[in-house]
């Protein structure tokens, strides 16, 4: 992998290198799924494929920290509280947004809303912010039942990509009595609903 316009002033070797240290091989492969997913995205949405590969790459970084520094960050950064009412699932892209700026020296906004948003979605999203959202679904080392409808709504309108992924992941949520974070229901309202 190499990006070839600069949004930190570390190396992408070096981004590569913490990116790597920081998770486990098969999350490291998720994150280069992502990576190309996302530049594919891009190019069909007229979006800067360089900038939206990098956002593909780091957005999981944070997944594998520990819950105990979840929560240290969380209390002394003065985050909303209520997400200690949560867990990792949620917090790897929230709070996760925050180890990328300290580590990986990213402050592009555009880059760290779309890591905050990627797990959750929210009722306003970006182009970007989009793209790393379904990418992160649809890569191709994701394997699960109706991954093959899901590309091609995506590939097809990346709108309906997003609406798509939101109305399976309630589902899933709803299905297993898991606790639903209120902007992934926010956001299932905005994008997935057909009127
Ligand atoms: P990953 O990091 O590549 O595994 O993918 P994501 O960051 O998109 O999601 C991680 C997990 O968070 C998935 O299993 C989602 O189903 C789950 N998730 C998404 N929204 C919510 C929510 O509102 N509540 C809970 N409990 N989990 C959620
Ligand atoms: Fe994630
Ligand atoms: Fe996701
Ligand atoms: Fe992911």
């Amino acid at each position: 992998i190499n990006f070839t316009k600069t949004y930190s002033p570390l190396t992408s070797a070096e981004i590569v290198a913490k990116e790597k240290s920081n998770m486990d091989e098969k999350r490291f492969k998720h994150c280069i799924g992502v990576s190309k997913t996302s530049r594919k995205l891009a190019e069909l949405n007229n979006y800067d494929p360089d900038k939206a590969a990098l956002a593909g790459f780091i957005h999981d970084y944070a997944k594998q920290v520990s819950p105990e520094r979840f929560i240290k960050v969380i209390k002394e950064q003065h985050f909303d509280q209520d997400l200690l009412n949560y867990n990792r699932a949620i917090w790897h892209g929230i709070v996760g947004a925050y180890f990328i700026e300290k580590e990986l020296k990213i402050t592009d906004p555009e880059i760290l809303t779309a890591i905050r948003r990627h797990t959750t979605a929210d009722v306003e999203m970006t182009i970007l912010d989009k793209i790393v959202f379904v990418a992160d679904f649809i890569e191709p080392g994701r394997d699960f039942p109706g991954v093959e409808e899901a590309r091609k709504v995506a590939y097809d309108n990346l709108d309906d990509g997003v609406g798509f992924e939101l109305a399976h992941t309630l589902d899933f949520l709803i299905t297993n009595r898991k606790k639903i974070y209120p902007k992934t229901f926010a956001a299932y309202n905005k994008w997935a609903v057909k009127d």
